[in-house]
């Protein structure tokens, strides 16, 4: 099951569960739509991988497997991929 962390690891931008701007690495490593495009290129920082868009969970689903809380953010943040 998803984590579906709370925030965008390269510039700490809120993520809710709901937001359609999510996109997560095979790991979950979870960028905004704005980093992974253009900070990113598409392309995990910290595995190599690809990033898609973060499926969204339905509101009854969060109720009974709620998303996760904790923050996770990238030490000195993202540099733009080579
Ligand atoms: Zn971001
Ligand atoms: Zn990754």
């Amino acid at each position: 099951m998803l984590e579906l962390r709370p925030n965008c690891e390269c510039c700490d931008k809120d993520l809710p569960p709901e937001s359609a701007e999510a996109r997560i690495c095979t790991f979950e490593c979870t960028f905004c739509a704005d980093c992974a495009a253009q900070t990113l290129k598409g392309t995990c920082p910290n595995c190599g991988g690809n990033l898609v868009a973060r499926p969204i969970r339905p509101p009854r689903m969060l109720e009974k497997y709620p998303a996760s809380a904790k923050r996770v953010l990238k030490p000195g943040g993202c540099t733009r991929a080579a």
